[in-house]
């Protein structure tokens, strides 16, 4: 053997993509796909743009690396300029990385320089059950997936977990339909003081649970009470937007549906929207002030890319210049709708969630109990199938917090989408499951 990819498919035969353009995808055999989870809710401005690969070559052409501690690089420069103003965090200054994994470490990091420049030895980071923020180490260790913990355990251990939000499965069902900020609030700090706070540095959530626990949105209790409570003890917040940031719930940012402003913030997927691996982690002038009267020991050879840079300013001009930001509200009510209208009777489909264009279809044996499917029956994967022999592309998982593994179907199509398309997206999914279920 002269070489072999070590495939994320093993054991299946994957079609081999020639192009794509906006949502849609086409195979070398010249079959055509509709792409309602842009890979793994990554793609926003959609596949095939020219304007992005011009900018990209155009960089590369002029200059494409140099290292981020011996220049400075226009474009960079210009893009955090012109991000700045839209990014929830106050006076932010922005750190490029090359994913959503990277820029996690790099937050957690600062959180630790930040305490340490201010002479508190703070270490412990407070996660969610059931939450997803990479595969790297420390971002596996704030995360909450047993299953992709499980081999690497030896290697976990610092981080430590409260409640999530997730209201199909509430821990705190008493207390809708009011909401359930308040009782997360204090399943919160109860952690915290079980700690110690003054060794508390951060916690990391999702403003909108993504695709581990499926497009799960908090009551409008719920962040700010749980910044109440990190703020009066001194933790900082940590917002992972490496799913919901650039648009894809329908605002900016996930944070601006309840004028959250965290003091550190990543974003990855919808940055540069697949085109280039780019992640960023934003922390405000505060954090950053403290930290750099300390010096910032962390690094990475491909940080501060210029061609990511270009390539992140070209997608964010096209959001902001096509509205993409408005269509992603727009077409995602569109998109709730239709899956309400055929799936909402479905015996086995206990909940349709989501907001903008990030929706979740949660699968279940039994609709009265809310008992999940047998793992072993691999509901979602074998719908997923079923759904790209149709011609549609959805992402599952099996969303896990509250000690519940379940069957969950999520879509995070780009944010270019049509109408017409949202239809074929609806029916096409819908049909996968009636045929499997
Ligand atoms: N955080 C969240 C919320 C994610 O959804 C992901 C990836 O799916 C990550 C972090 C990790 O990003 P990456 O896969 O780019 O390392």
């Amino acid at each position: 053997m002269t070489g072999a990819v070590f495939s994320r498919a093993a054991g299946r035969d994957l079609p081999v993509v020639a192009g794509g353009r906006g949502a849609e995808l086409f195979d070398t055999t010249g079959r055509r796909y509709l792409d309602a989870a842009g890979g793994a809710i990554v793609v926003g401005i959609g596949h095939g743009s020219a304007e992005v690969a011009d900018a990209i070559a155009a960089q590369a052409r002029s200059v494409a690396y140099v290292h981020g501690s011996a220049f400075a690089s226009p474009s960079l420069t210009e893009y955090v300029e012109t991000l700045g103003p839209l990014l929830p965090v106050d006076d932010p200054y922005v750190y490029p990385v090359s994913g959503g994994s990277e820029a996690v470490e790099t937050a957690l990091k600062m959180a630790r320089a930040y305490h340490l420049a201010r002479g508190e030895d703070r270490s412990v980071v407070i996660g969610r059950t059931g939450a997803y923020h990479g595969n790297t180490r420390g971002a596996l260790d704030v995360s909450g997936r047993d299953g992709l913990r499980a081999p690497y355990l030896p290697w976990l251990g610092s981080a430590a977990r409260t409640t999530s939000p997730y209201e199909y499965r509430c821990s705190f069902p008493d207390s809708h339909p009011n909401g359930c900020g308040a009782q997360h609030a204090e399943a919160l700090e109860q952690v915290i003081v079980a700690q110690g706070p003054q060794n508390v540095a951060a916690f990391i959530a999702e403003p909108i649970a993504g695709a581990a626990l499926g497009a799960c949105v908090p009551s409008a209790d719920y962040w700010p009470a749980i910044t109440e409570v990190c703020h009066r003890y001194g933790v900082l917040v940590i917002a992972d937007e490496v799913m919901t940031g650039f648009g894809r719930t329908g605002r900016w940012f996930g944070s601006d549906h309840w004028g959250v402003r965290p003091d550190l913030l990543v974003a990855a997927k919808g940055a540069a929207s697949g085109y280039w691996p780019l992640g960023l982690t934003v922390c405000s002038g505060e954090v950053h002030d403290t930290i750099q009267k300390a010096g910032f020991v962390h690094g990475f050879t491909y940080s501060h890319h210029a061609v990511g840079a270009a390539a992140g300013l070209a997608v964010l001009k096209i959001l902001q210049r096509d509205g993409l930001v408005e269509a992603a509200a727009e077409r995602g009510e569109q998109l709730g709708a239709e899956l309400q209208k055929e799936l909402g009777d479905h015996p086995h489909v206990g909940d349709i969630r989501g907001r903008g264009l990030l929706w979740a279809v949660e699968l279940v044996a039994d609709r009265e109990t809310k008992a999940p499917f047998p793992r072993s029956e691999r509901v979602a994967e074998r719908i997923v199938a079923a759904a790209k022999e149709r011609g549609v592309l959805l992402y599952h998982s099996t969303g896990c917090a509250n000690g519940t593994e379940g069957d969950l179907l999520v879509f995070g199509p780009p944010l270019v989408i049509t109408p017409a398309e949202v239809t074929e997206v609806a029916k096409g999914s819908a049909n996968a499951i009636r045929e499997i279920l």
